[in-house]
């Protein structure tokens, strides 16, 4: 074979596998499994960290609300979406609230629906970054540094926000939601569902992060989710990953209440939609929960990063596939 006729043989390859991509892309995915298909770019251990490493440093002081710290978490974050050329979902980045009569802020992104109808649906990513500042001292360390809660989480939504915006396939907008004030009472997350609620948005599903700093020991699943039997999101999660089992059920998620102690719950609350929280802390794997101790030597990034990448093909099934839905039979 000659040089003209290899070349053009690749070309035609080429624009073989780019035509069936287009195909791909344009049919109708209603098979959560379909969505195991989607190519993606992973995310590696050293990604994660650099956010985790630089959100839980001391110079951020443990990111209490309305303190100097966290406004330097949001500009990093504001930077990250920068970056990414992923756009404000409001006019800026921050979506503004009062606590105590000091300013708080969401940082609050969005990528474009690509699906002209599906378009107007919104799938909410969020996880708060603010934590719980100064404590007394232990060993002179007065510093929550709040690496696993909720360095983590955060990270995992910018993760998330990097894939998304490479693989450029979200039938649905996708709101990526960075909370502040959670530590005082779920505020931030309070604030933005009632602000999307009143300017009439269409959220029909919120996926929180929380704590996923270290892994779970002899569990057959990746992360717990809570209000697991709310609605057929953990199945959904399950059958899009055709490798493992990605998430499950945590007995004392339901003991602790945990669907209702995280910002996920303002979410269901204002729109009545699958919003539950993801987390591997699992009250036997971390001691260091709202203490000076909660550092970034902690957390396993590589546990992260393949949580972040297990999740993957659920979270293209919810943004492509059919909507998620509640279940009727409520036990958390
Ligand atoms: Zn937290």
């Amino acid at each position: 074979m000659n040089q003209i006729l290899l070349v053009s043989a690749f070309i035609f390859l080429v624009s073989c596998s780019s035509q069936k991509r287009l195909e791909r892309m344009q049919e109708s995915i209603s098979n959560s499994r379909e969505n195991a298909q989607v190519e993606f770019d992973k995310i590696d251990a050293a990604s994660v960290a650099a956010d985790v490493e630089y959100l839980s440093s001391d110079a951020l002081a443990g990111r209490d609300t309305g303190s100097k710290g966290i406004n330097l978490a949001a500009y990093y974050l504001q930077e990250q979406f920068q970056q990414m050329k992923i756009e404000p979902f409001f006019e800026s980045y921050r979506d503004l609230f009062q606590v105590e009569g000091k300013d708080a802020f969401n940082v609050v992104a969005m990528l474009p629906g690509t699906d002209r109808e599906m378009q107007k649906e919104i799938v909410v990513i969020g996880a708060h970054y603010d934590h719980i500042g100064m404590v007394q001292a232990v060993a002179g360390d007065s510093i929550a540094n709040g690496a696993n809660d909720n360095a983590t989480g955060t990270a995992t939504v910018m993760a998330m926000a990097k894939i998304l915006k490479q693989a450029d396939f979200n039938r649905r907008t996708v709101v990526f939601a960075l909370f502040s004030a959670e530590e005082k009472g779920l505020l931030g997350s309070k604030h933005l569902a009632q602000r999307m609620k009143q300017d009439g948005h269409d959220v029909v599903a919120m996926l929180n992060f929380e704590m996923t700093g270290t892994p779970m020991v002899n569990r057959p699943y990746l992360a717990y989710l809570t209000g697991h039997d709310l609605s057929n999101m953990a199945e959904v999660f399950n059958t899009s990953n055709i490798q493992r089992q990605v998430t499950g059920k945590l007995d004392q998620a339901a003991t602790y209440n945990l669907f209702m102690r995280s910002d996920n719950y303002p979410f269901y609350n204002a729109f009545q939609v699958p919003a539950q929280t993801f987390s591997t802390f699992d009250f036997t794997n971390f001691d260091h929960y709202h203490k000076v101790g909660d550092e970034f030597a902690l957390v396993d990034t590589s546990h992260m990063a393949e949580l972040i990448n297990a999740l993957m093909p659920g979270v293209f099934a919810v943004v492509n596939g059919d909507r998620l839905i509640m279940k009727p039979t409520a036990d958390e």
